[in-house]
């Protein structure tokens, strides 16, 4: 099920009622059978059993780009791409650091229980092999190449989250982000600039901002100029969604 279908049949409203806080994120946790269709409160009967229907459509895409990834990897030589990708070799496969915690990839299997959409993502990421060394210059994703044809659904989908997840608790979503690695960055502009690697060579600069009378709480996150070099557009949005997901 592609998550770009699932969104089409959503109200769009973006009203913050689910757990997924937008509609984007919906989409993508409802066709990663995280969420069900019953927690958007705005949807219809009909729309309601349209994407209900999507769950029992025959033949999964995301299967099968998992095996054809997993082909894909069998190739590489993992000791030559490992310290390119900040990661290091364990028995015959990798040791990598995803969502603050270790796992462990071969060229079959993965080490921890993760859902299929984080799969998917530290495969793209392992077959892309990318050794760049960082610049340190931050980039918005419309900056980036390819990007803004899909900046609109990162902002909606990870930064407007993690502005609203802020502003129901913004102690707590410190203290959440903290637990997934992040450390303060000083010299921004916002109230709290934090860096943080979902993937050892994918920093985001997450900036917040609280709301007052006139403006709502805002978050901007920011990326390594090299960013492209580790993984395509369209995975760093699902890299956004499943940091969103993680927090
Ligand atoms: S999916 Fe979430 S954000 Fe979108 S309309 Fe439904 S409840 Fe609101």
């Amino acid at each position: 099920m592609n998550p770009l279908e699932v969104y089409k049949k959503l109200p769009g409203k973006n009203c913050g009622r689910c757990p997924a806080k937008t509609c984007m994120s919906f989409a993508v946790q409802f066709s990663g059978k995280m969420v069900p269709a019953s927690d958007c409160p705005e949807l219809d009967s009909q729309a309601r059993s349209e994407i209900g229907a999507m769950l029992f459509a025959p033949g999964d895409w995301k299967e099968r780009r998992l095996q054809e990834l997993f082909d894909e990897i069998s190739g590489l030589n993992f000791a030559l791409i490992a310290e390119g990708i900040g990661a290091t070799i364990k028995d015959d496969g990798l040791k990598i650091h995803y969502m603050g915690k270790d796992i462990a990839v071969t060229r079959s299997g993965f080490s921890a229980d993760l859902n299929i959409w984080d799969k998917l993502l530290v495969l793209m990421y392992v077959k892309t092999a990318g050794s760049k060394p960082l610049t340190g210059k931050w980039v918005a994703f419309r900056e980036l190449k390819d990007g803004f044809i899909r900046s609109e659904s990162f902002h909606e989908a990870c930064e407007l989250s993690l502005a609203r997840m802020f502003e129901e608790n913004p102690a707590g979503f410190i203290q959440r982000l903290s637990g997934l690695g992040a450390k303060e960055s000083p010299g921004f502009s916002a109230k709290y600039s934090h860096v943080v690697c979902p993937l050892p060579k994918i920093p985001f600069l997450v900036l917040l901002w609280p709301g007052d009378e006139e403006f709502g709480p805002d978050c901007k996150v920011l990326f390594d100029s090299t960013v492209t070099e580790y993984i395509d557009v369209e995975a760093l949005l699902y890299l956004g969604i499943a940091f969103v997901r993680a927090l």
